[in-house]
Parts: C-alpha cells; sequence; structure tokens
C-alpha cells in the first residue's frame, strides 16, 4: 500500500500513521520527524532547518524532495509507505510525481484528514502540554501560522489529488480508532 496522508497539524495524521503501519505493514516517512531528528543531531541539516521550523514556516522544497527521493529507495519502503507530511506544496506534489514515474511506482490513494481549526489549535496546545518533548512550534502564535501555512500552501493538494481520483476524505474529528476504521473502509472502496 502507497499512500500519501494529508491534513493540517494537529489532525492526528501521526497516530494514524502509526496504525496504518501496523495494519499494513507499511513504513511511515514523516519528513517533520527526518527534519526533527537531523535538529537533534545537529547536523548541517539540522541547522538550516531550525529556525524555519521554530517559526512555523516550510523549509525549502529542494530539502524535502531530496530527502523523500532518497527514502523510497531503502530497503524497507518496497512494500508500501505512507508519507506524513509530504508533500506540502504542489511543486513538492510535483517533484514527487516525477521521482514516483521514475522510480516506477503508484501511488494507492491520498487519505485526507478533515479537521475544523479551533479544535486544531486545542489539540496541539494539549498535545504540548501532555508531551514530556517539547516541540519549538507548539506555542498559540506559531500554531496559528502553520495553520496559515497549511490553507495557503498545503490545502490546494486536496483539490490536486481529487482531479487524480486518489483523495479518501476522513473525518478526523471522531475518537483515534473511529477514524482508524474509517480509513480502513476508505482504503477497501
Ligand atoms: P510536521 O511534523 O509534519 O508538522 O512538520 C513540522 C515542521 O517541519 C513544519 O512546520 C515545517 O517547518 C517542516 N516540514 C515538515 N515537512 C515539510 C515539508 N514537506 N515541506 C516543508 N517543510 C516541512
Amino acid at each position: 500500500m502507497k499512500l500519501i496522508l494529508l491534513g493540517p497539524p494537529g489532525a492526528g495524521k501521526g497516530t494514524q500513521a502509526k496504525y496504518l503501519i501496523e495494519d499494513y505493514d507499511i513504513v511511515q516517512l514523516s519528513t517533520g520527524d527526518i527534519l526533527r531528528a537531523a535538529i537533534a543531531k545537529k547536523t548541517p541539516l539540522g541547522l538550516k532547518a531550525q529556525e524555519i521550523m521554530a517559526k512555523g514556516d516550510l523549509v525549502s522544497d529542494e530539502i524535502v524532495n531530496a530527502i523523500i527521493s532518497e527514502r523510497l529507495d531503502d530497503e524497507d519502503c518496497q512494500n508500501g509507505f505512507i508519507l506524513d507530511g509530504f508533500p506540502r506544496t504542489i511543486a513538492q506534489a510535483d517533484a514527487l510525481n516525477a521521482m514516483l514515474d521514475e522510480k516506477n511506482i503508484s501511488l494507492d490513494a491520498v487519505i485526507e484528514l478533515k479537521v475544523d481549526e479551533d479544535i486544531l489549535v486545542k489539540r496541539i496546545l494539549n498535545r504540548a502540554k501532555e508531551s514530556d518533548q517539547t516541540r519549538a512550534d507548539d506555542n498559540e502564535e506559531v500554531i496559528r501560522n502553520r495553520l496559515k501555512v497549511y490553507r495557503e500552501l498545503t490545502e490546494p493538494l486536496v483539490e490536486y489529488y481529487s482531479a487524480k481520483g486518489l483523495i479518501k476524505s476522513v473525518d478526523g474529528t471522531m475518537g483515534m480508532e473511529k477514524v482508524r476504521q474509517a480509513i480502513k473502509s476508505a482504503l477497501q472502496e
């Protein structure tokens, strides 16, 4: 199963990605996780991404395109993968298309998790409070910016993938298990 998980910050992409890994024996490719790991290790990539991420802006398409292109060649991706947090712009989606064509891979579906903005802000702030790992981008001002960036740059991808007949929209406000089941049924359709 080769999937993209699309949705605003706080929609539950990370949680659902973990379920999808179990349910379909695939790997999660999260550009956010890869970038955070690079920041923790203080690699040149991490140093470049750190300030941009702390503001809730997007790192350059070149950086994330390269991360994903390399990662897709790894052995563990051959059985399938779930792209979580990538693509986030039309330019990234175009780059992904070219990569997939070149690697002879075709996507099965793009899952869109739909959640209202007010719920998202509350969720992210709660996640920040409950988590022992602090994320530099989990305060209200930055969250609002991340949501704006999503609306302006990423949401157009719903239309983009609808036109390709790949979108499966799921209500992300339900409980986590319910969302998991809704995704499974959507993928069976
Ligand atoms: P996430 O964990 O997916 O919410 O990503 C956290 C942050 O990492 C984002 O706010 C961006 O700064 C950066 N990031 C992650 N994925 C991408 C991407 N595909 N394109 C650009 N920036 C990204």
